[in-house]
């Protein structure tokens, strides 16, 4: 079954043996997430190498992606958790300093107290409590519990609406990101990015270490709502984190977000997944529930670059049935049509109004192919984000990095080819390939898109050739 729609796996205690990494590549995953919040530093690397090892075992290119933890507010430790009814208050306060009434924690971001605002509302542990802030003092908030419900050690603020000065990394994210690095990582996300200064932020950290990552922005607040044009503009790609960002906005208007980021990642040319509860109920269960599927074929209908599996897969009991439900998902909606935002991909020059005709003139050839030649992936991105309509669409390049950046990237399979000194012989290399994999017929239409330069072919050409 041919698919357009790529899958972001998220490996955990469920799924990290090689047999099982092995098995999920086979069912269609195309790039491995490691959480960071969770994983050790041993483990990722362990985990990185595998994926490693056992993609290149099936001659494919799957990704890694290390998902840093980001600045987040979190509750401190308590001896025993607290039962909390409506109407009681809760203190948080700065850390060193002494309860004022009995129900206290502390919290390990002092610059809170300074950034909320009395009558604002506090959520606790993704979104199970919630709160109203009563009284704000320098180094305390006192808050009255609007629903029952415990709270325990360690636990994560939102604090929808509320702009918080918090940094773009801690300590720990850096010391995570050399980790990634090293372990040559595909792809690095970032967690609660709030403007475009802390893509730069974390792409700056990328390129100190010398590292290949591209950068992933996970948009997750009210903040990089407001600043989202500067936060796509900046990042490689986009992450809709569904679980924080539902919790920070009203849930109704998530599903309006998330159509809102995908159409302006199309304009602005920048992948986008979509995360977070696609097939949550599987964490327990072998099949969705039908609201699932909708949901995953909504995500699809609006041509996510990808859809990404978290707990299901990571600590869920079906992780690989997870996998098989959303290519079905995917290969059957992807049949049914799409939302078609590709056609309102802003052409800003040369190069993509070349991809532009490209695609134009592939989609009106029946059983055509579309072909990029592409070095460093930026042609097979620009070719991508216009939606083309074959399920033949192939980019070659030298460069192994490049096929798995482009895992991440709807529809186009990445193959790894030396380019020849001339064009011509590069064209005839690539329809052999094709042709041995049985992805051409000898004799079909292919529609070539390529930057090269050549000695009599100009940069950014297209070439209708048959192979
Ligand atoms: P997380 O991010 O799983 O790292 O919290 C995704 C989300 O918030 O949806
Ligand atoms: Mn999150």
């Amino acid at each position: 079954m041919p698919r357009k729609t790529k899958l972001v796996v998220t490996l955990g205690p469920a799924t990290e043996s090689p047999e099982t990494i092995g098995q999920l590549i086979e069912l269609g995953a195309n790039v491995f997430r490691l959480n960071m919040s969770h994983a050790k530093h041993e483990w990722a690397a362990e985990m990185a190498k595998l994926v490693r090892r056992e993609s290149a075992a099936r001659h494919t290119h799957v990704a890694v992606l290390f998902d840093l933890t980001g600045p987040s507010i979190r509750t401190g430790d308590l001896k025993e958790p607290y039962e909390l009814k409506i109407g009681d208050l809760v203190e948080f306060r700065k850390a060193d300093t002494e309860p004022s009434i009995p129900l206290s924690t502390t919290v390990n971001y002092p610059g809170m107290m300074d950034d909320v605002s009395e009558g604002k509302t506090l959520v606790v542990d993704n979104g199970t409590l919630l709160m109203e802030i009563r009284t704000k003092k320098d180094d305390r908030i006192i808050c009255e519990v609007r629903n029952a419900g415990k709270l325990g050690s360690r636990r994560h603020i939102n604090l929808p609406g509320t702009r918080l000065n918090l940094p773009a990394m801690t300590d720990k994210d850096r010391k995570d990101l050399s980790l990634a690095v090293e372990c040559d990582a595909d792809y690095i996300a970032g967690s609660f990015v709030r403007d475009a200064a802390h893509v730069q932020e974390l792409r700056s950290a990328v390129e100190a270490l010398e590292g290949n990552a591209q950068i992933i922005s996970k948009i997750e607040d009210q903040e990089a709502v407001r600043h989202i044009d500067a936060i796509i503009q900046a990042s490689d790609a986009i992450m809709i984190a569904r679980g924080d960002l539902g919790i920070e906005v009203a849930f109704e208007e998530l599903p309006i977000l998330q159509r809102r980021i995908i159409k302006r990642c199309h304009e602005l040319g920048r992948r986008v997944i979509v995360a977070t509860q696609l097939l949550e109920s599987m964490i327990q269960n072998p099949t969705p529930t039908r609201a699932e599927v909708t949901d995953c074929s909504n995500a699809v209908y609006e041509e996510a670059d990808a859809l990404m599996l978290s707990g299901e897969t990571s600590i869920g009991k079906h992780p690989l049935r997870c996998v098989e439900a959303l290519v079905k998902i995917s290969s059957r909606i992807e049949r049914s049509g799409g939302l078609g935002y590709g056609t309102g991909v802003l052409l800003r020059d040369e190069r993509q109004k070349t991809a532009r005709a490209a695609v134009t003139l592939s989609d009106s050839l029946p059983d055509a192919r579309l072909v990029v030649l592409t070095r460093r992936g930026v042609l097979a991105n620009h070719t991508a984000m216009l939606r083309p309509k074959t399920a033949g669409f192939y980019a070659f390049t030298p460069r192994e990095t490049v096929c798995r950046q482009l895992a991440l990237t709807r529809n186009i399979e990445a193959f790894k080819m030396p380019f020849a000194a001339g064009i011509d012989e590069t064209i005839e290399r690539a329809a052999k390939f094709l042709i041995d994999r049985g992805l051409v017929q000898p004799g079909g239409p292919m529609v070539i898109v390529s930057d090269l330069l050549s000695d009599h072919i100009a940069a950014n050409s297209i070439l209708l050739h048959h192979a």
